[in-house]
């Protein structure tokens, strides 16, 4: 793996509270950084969540405003952008509906940016109505490609999981996929999986190997905020099956729920992130699934 160049750092530092919702240890990183990738590719991260954003000389394609009551976040965003090019920022893509990665768009807006989401994002985000989401202008069905300045970016929708509107982010000229929720490295799932979809999930994560990539982007500072690989796709499947198996007897026990989030260990997976905080949650959504078919 290339070794990351630190473009802009912080000079404040980020609480181990901040980033223990991503159940790693960057208690001593800055409050937000970007890290140059590629030629092209960025990662802007703002406490615990990152965005990829990809520079040409035509323009900027940036992701995820990732700015749910913190403007500061995306002033920041922008302006780390500024640094690298004072090319206009033509498109803003939501990772997904969940107002942490896609609030408080308007200052890219502002800019004449636009903004590209699932088409079940935008209507989620009709429906809800919450005031510092920016509704998307262009929606994609399956598949959207942007060409700009020579570089190319596919949006795909690779089916249901962590939402019904997740589209995933290639960079076919550097291999480098971003992922946003669904697929945390070395991490178990958030809680108990809100919004999410079982069976359709463990689709998803194959529909994400069989794609041609090889450096993963993920959302959140995962692992120390390495990058991930497709073993970490195939380890997180693996963990999702083994916790299913695991649930699935202890349903089939009569143990659902409460005495199997007690009894339900999976100690292969003690040593990943949020272990201990989110396995309950994790075994009440798995429960859900096979205690009652929900
Ligand atoms: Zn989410």
């Amino acid at each position: 793996m290339r070794k990351p160049v630190f473009v802009g750092r912080c000079a404040v530092l980020a609480t181990a509270a901040m980033l223990a919702v991503v159940g790693q240890s960057l208690a001593q990183a800055p409050a937000f950084e970007t890290r140059k990738i590629t030629d092209n590719v960025y990662i802007f991260r703002y406490v615990g969540h990152q965005s990829m954003f990809v520079v040409t000389p035509d323009g900027v394609i940036a992701t995820d405003p990732i700015g749910y009551l913190r403007p500061q976040a995306v002033t920041t965003y922008i302006a780390e952008i500024r640094k690298v090019t004072p090319a206009p920022i033509k498109y803003v893509v939501y990772s997904h509906h969940h107002y942490d990665h896609i609030a408080g768009g308007k200052p890219f807006k502002d800019l004449g940016a636009t903004f590209i989401a699932h088409r079940n994002a935008k209507t989620r985000l009709e429906a809800l109505k919450y005031p510092d989401a920016v509704i998307p202008d262009v929606v994609v069905d399956d598949r959207h490609v942007i060409d700009l300045g020579g570089v190319r970016v596919e949006l795909h929708y690779v089916g249901r999981n962590h939402s019904d509107n997740s589209l995933v982010m290639l960079v076919p000229k550097d291999k480098i996929l971003f992922t946003v929720d669904f697929i945390p490295i070395e991490t178990v799932q958030f809680r108990d999986m809100p919004d999410g979809y079982l069976p359709d999930w463990f689709e998803s994560l194959d529909r994400v190997l069989a794609m041609d990539w090889d450096r993963m982007i993920p959302g959140h500072p995962y692992a120390g905020g390495r990058l991930g690989t497709k073993d970490d796709v195939r380890n997180l499947k693996l963990y999702m099956t083994d916790l299913s198996d695991a649930v699935k007897q202890a349903a089939g026990q009569g143990k659902c729920w409460d005495q199997a989030i007690q009894e339900v260990k999976l100690p292969k997976y003690e040593k990943w992130g949020s272990y201990a905080q989110f396995l309950p949650g994790n075994i009440e959504r798995f429960c859900s699934y096979w205690g009652r078919g929900y």
